[in-house]
């Protein structure tokens, strides 16, 4: 249920409560009222989404800004493998040559 996107729900509810408000409206009254929860679901699951995709962008920016200050201290190669360093290591972690 959670994986079906909140667009086929307005989609479908949508479909059924014209169809039924088309065809016969006093009889298919159930199938109308019916759509239009459907619709109001797929609403709710597609504000539901975008919240939650807000708070995961804002979880990524946090990590990519918690890692820059680490990436930054790549800044030496190792002489003989070419191996990425930090500045404080003396000793390629890969291949074992001093730096
Ligand atoms: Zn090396």
């Amino acid at each position: 249920m959670a994986k079906i996107h909140g667009l086929v729900y307005i989609i479908v509810g949508l479909f059924v409560s014209i169809l039924s408000w088309k065809l016969n409206y006093e009889k298919l009254i159930f199938f109308f009222y019916i759509g239009w929860f459907f619709v109001l679901i797929g609403a709710f699951k597609l504000v539901l989404n975008f919240i939650k995709n807000k708070a995961k962008k804002q979880e990524t920016i946090q990590t990519k800004t918690h890692h820059t200050p680490h990436s930054q201290q790549h800044a030496k190669y190792c002489a003989r493998c070419g191996n990425a360093m930090r500045m404080q290591d003396f000793y390629c972690s890969r291949c074992g040559a001093k730096v």
